[in-house]
């Protein structure tokens, strides 16, 4: 290229870490799905030809959607295979056969053309009150995009695509598709958007591939093939290094991977600080295929499974039977350690299209109808997922947990539901553990403050730092703007937790941390002094805490909270962290 200059001088590019770990590949770009469109005149004597590749394009797409539906048929049965012909069906229709060749035949070209049909249609859906109705307007814009990449010849790009190790660089990334990268070969990744705890960053960790969010253009700063470092301990992002960079890069690999060996031999040792206190180190999940990587890190349980993931990519409600036999699966694996389930978490960041009726989309979601609310409406939702925990119990050690509690009625109405849930499984004859405990996340800062009130309310509390600092400091966690606000030593963070880990001991409960605070070695020291019964991280962060937590007494740990929570600001609690941590 012509643009050496450019290059060397800004081939790094400094991000937001997301997962830890160095990965060196190759570009994967997953384009941005917004088509570019001018409006072309075209001659009269072209318009035949101009429907013809119009007429040749539909014939393309047909075909790429009939295979798209028998590989839906090959892996998830008929009646999934049945919503592709929603799609087919679309592209059947005069509004695409007849209205766009009808358009092309005012003199425009055949992109515009379609362009200004779907539009249309579109712009009519917009107002149609019924919500079911109104949201066919995705598959029309679906197809019309599928109908588009063919006319303009490019090639449609999906995560399950890719043949050989790569970096996926894309805008952002959904849950969903950072899902779908298991089965694959994709060795790191790289977004535009994204905060260090939004939910891609967190599967990420699960997963154990390096990545950076919030790099603002890296989508527009890459092609196809480049090489990428990607170094997810610093957030930092390399595009095509100097050989000497890369040979350093891999020699820091090497060292990384020997480190995390070293780190494995901690698997079977407690966690037991230097003068006998234990606490329990466990592990979050998002699927039971990491049931494998907990069991292997040397986790003594799962402090938190999220159970999102079974309602993405779906367009109806799991049910009780899906739900008892996911449980019951990862519970028999765990056993003789605990399964904390989180009933479900959609809504935030984490969209699911599971088919409820009523459900409009929100100016605000992180606000909106999210975690238990939407359970508590929705007792359709809720019930068959209760069941199904409930259920499962019977066959390991299981507790269940709601999650963005903000005040204590909704404790008792949840609870209310559960109650009906055991009447019900007890007329039917079902088994399930008639002591499950059931615990609070605490994640808002309502609840937070009366930590207490809840604590009265159930069995045991655990703290999800990643939505209680951003709902305490204002700070959207997957808003990369404001990520350096996004603060787990704001002083108000640790009077909270404190408060908490307080509350919940006065009531004679436990108390957990599982959000990714917990996975920080200094965070840890603080959290270990402070009391919490129980840290819950990544599976790959377990071995790294289990040795923080062997290699301080809690004596100091407590000296070290002590101070933190008397420091005014960020500098003079790192100073005091520093202090303790020298020996
Ligand atoms: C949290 O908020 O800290 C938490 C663990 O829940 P999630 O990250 O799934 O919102
Ligand atoms: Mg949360």
């Amino acid at each position: 290229m012509t643009t050496e200059k450019k290059d060397s001088v800004s081939n790094v590019m400094q991000g937001i870490p997301a997962s830890p770990g160095i990965a060196i590949g190759k570009v994967f770009l997953l384009e941005d799905e917004e088509f570019c469109l001018v409006q072309v005149d075209v001659p009269k004597d072209e318009i035949k030809k101009e429907t013809g590749r119009f007429r040749d394009a539909l014939t393309k797409t047909r075909s790429e959607m009939l295979q798209t539906k028998e590989k839906i048929f090959k892996n998830l049965g008929k009646e999934y295979a049945r919503l592709a012909d929603a799609y087919l069906l679309i592209l059947e229709d005069p509004l695409i056969t007849r209205d766009v060749v009808k358009k092309i035949n005012e003199g425009v070209n055949a992109e515009y053309a379609l362009y200004k049909v779907l539009e249309k249609v579109i712009r009519s859906f917009e107002m149609i009150d019924d919500e079911y109705f109104r949201e066919r307007r995705n598959d029309i814009q679906d197809v019309g995009k599928k109908i588009l990449r063919n006319l303009l010849g490019k090639e449609r790009r999906a995560l399950s695509e890719i043949s050989s190790e790569a970096i996926v660089v894309g805008h952002n990334l959904t849950p969903s598709d950072t899902i779908s990268m298991r089965e694959n070969l994709v060795k790191g990744f790289v977004t535009d958007i994204g905060g260090r705890t939004s939910h891609t960053a967190i599967v990420a960790q699960s997963l154990e591939i390096p990545a950076v969010v919030g790099l603002k253009n890296v989508t527009a700063r890459v092609r196809e093939g480049d090489i990428l470092i990607i170094d997810g301990n610093q957030g930092v992002v390399i595009i095509n290094p100097e050989p000497q960079i890369l040979d350093n890069y891999r020699r820091e690999q090497d060292i990384q991977f020997a480190q995390s060996r070293e780190l494995e031999k901690l698997r079977d040792l407690p966690a037991q600080s230097t003068d006998g206190h234990r606490i329990t180190i466990a592990a979050n999940i998002d699927n039971p295929d990491e049931t494998k990587a907990v069991l292997k890190h040397g986790a003594e349980g799962i402090g938190l499974y999220r159970s999102e993931f079974m309602y993405f990519n779906r367009s109806s409600v799991p049910t009780e039977d899906e739900h008892f036999h996911n449980y019951s699966q990862v519970a028999k694996k765990m056993l003789p350690y605990s399964v904390i389930i989180r009933t479900v978490d959609l809504g935030g960041d984490k969209l699911g299209s599971i088919g409820l009726e009523g459900i409009t989309p929100e100016g605000n979601p992180f606000l909106g109808l999210r975690g238990i609310r939407l359970c508590l409406k929705y007792p359709q939702l809720f019930m068959p997922q209760l069941k199904g925990i409930l259920r499962a119990s019977a066959d390991g050690r299981i507790k269940l947990m709601y999650p963005m509690i903000s005040n204590v009625d909704e404790v008792l109405e949840a609870n209310k539901l559960l109650d009906k849930a055991k009447e019900e499984l007890r007329a039917e004859g079902k088994k399930f553990d008639e002591h499950i405990e059931v615990g609070v996340m605490i994640e808002v800062p309502s609840a937070a403050l009366t930590a207490d009130v809840i604590a009265e309310n159930c069995d045991f509390l655990s703290i999800g730092t990643n939505d209680l600092i951003q709902y305490t400091l204002a700070v959207d966690r997957v808003n990369e703007n404001v990520a350096s606000l996004y603060d787990p030593l704001n002083l108000s963070i640790l009077r909270l937790i404190n408060s908490v880990v307080a509350a919940a001991h006065k009531a004679g409960k436990w108390v957990g941390m599982c959000g990714e605070m917990a996975a920080d070695p200094m965070y840890a020291m603080i959290l270990l002094g402070m009391g919490l019964n129980e840290l819950s991280v990544a599976p790959a962060a377990v071995p790294k805490i289990k040795k923080t937590i062997r290699n301080i007494s809690q004596a100091d740990a407590k000296a070290l909270a002590i101070d933190v929570l008397e420091s005014p600001n960020r500098v003079a609690i790192i100073n005091n962290i520093k202090r303790h941590s020298t020996p």
